[in-house]
């Protein structure tokens, strides 16, 4: 079955394939919770195309990032691949249980997914509704979880997704991943916008959503210039190094979105995940992902824009993307 699984799956788009045997989870684990006589977690993951991230990289187009590599990934081509190796497994007489994670539901309080509306995210569900995604990708082989918590991969480094199927099959287990990708060289966090990731690697969540969602005036070509003109610390916010609390990153977020969101209600990144790409960029320049490609994914210096149209409330002709500096 094993084969006829990894067969169906690539044929649905996964582009990584693992098996982690119940054992290597803790007793406590919310699998069990989900579903008591789990064997098996099947992990699921799939790239996000290079050529995805290319638009934000170069400035140039923004929409394709949100729609394809989280939009309809995770609502049409995941969920395609998981309902036909789930069906393909119960034709053999087992129980599967698909795992899609929840962009509204978080388990840990205080925090926020910045891919959604925080008005829409929903705290203090039981912890077994939703499984910990990271970790079962680990268990499953899929890859490496770095310092900053994204999950590293041999081809794909950071741009990949994933969800799971837990069964009653026992399933030969794929090896754990053993390689060190991760060598806490810092640059996902020189790169964020926003300074949302600790020299320690802990992510702020909401000082992400807030630069996710394009706070940063040098890399957000849509922002007015009389943006956040109510905040006192307007240029802080726009620069990237303004203090702010919950409640205040929730009253600039009321007034960020220049840009609309995508149909399943899914935020426009503006940032692009500057982390990842950074990620990439380095392990891409160490030469350590299995999949290479003609040209490096960054050959010039990164852009910025200049943010004196804030300062001065006028929209400057050297806003343009071919006058980026
Ligand atoms: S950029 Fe990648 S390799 Fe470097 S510390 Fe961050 S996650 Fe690790
Ligand atoms: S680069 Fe973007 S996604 Fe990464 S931590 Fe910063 S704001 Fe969040």
């Amino acid at each position: 079955m094993k084969n006829l699984i990894i067969e169906c799956a690539k044929r649905y788009d996964a582009d990584l394939v693992g098996f982690a045997p119940a054992s290597r989870f803790d007793k406590e684990d919310p699998i069990f919770k989900i579903f008591p006589q789990t064997k098996t977690v099947i992990g699921l993951g799939f790239r996000v195309l290079r050529g995805i991230y290319r638009g934000i990289e170069e400035g140039t187009t923004y929409y394709q990032y949100t729609t394809m590599a989280v939009e309809n990934l995770e609502e049409t081509v995941m969920p395609l691949a998981l309902i036909n190796v789930a069906n393909l497994v119960e034709e053999e007489g087992f129980d599967a249980i698909p795992q899609r994670k929840s962009p509204l539901i978080l388990n840990e309080e205080g925090t926020t997914n910045p891919e959604v509306d925080y008005t829409d995210v929903i705290h203090g569900v039981k912890v077994e509704n939703q499984i910990d995604f990271l970790n079962c990708a680990v268990q499953c082989g899929l890859g490496e979880k770095s310092m900053i918590g994204s999950l590293l991969t041999k081809d794909y480094g950071p741009f990949i997704r994933y969800c799971f199927i837990l069964t009653d099959a026992e399933i030969e287990p794929t090896p754990l991943f053993t390689e060190k990708l991760c060598d806490g060289c810092g640059e996902c966090i020189k790169a964020c916008p926003g300074g949302a990731i600790s020299s320690e690697g802990e992510l702020d969540t909401w000082r992400c959503a807030v630069y996710y969602n394009g706070a940063n005036g040098s890399k957000n070509p849509f922002m007015p210039p009389e943006a956040f003109a109510d905040f006192v610390d307007r240029m802080e916010i726009i620069n990237g190094t303004a203090q702010f609390d919950v409640e205040k990153a929730k009253e600039i977020l009321n007034n960020i979105y220049f840009y609309p969101p995508a149909k399943h209600s899914y935020r426009a990144s503006i940032c692009g995940r500057a982390c990842d790409r950074a990620c990439y960029i380095h392990l891409e320049q160490k030469g350590v992902l299995g999949k290479s490609f003609n040209k490096k994914f960054r050959e010039n210096e990164d852009w910025k824009l200049s943010t004196t149209q804030f300062e001065t409330g006028k929209r400057e002709k050297e806003w343009e993307f071919s006058n980026k500096t």
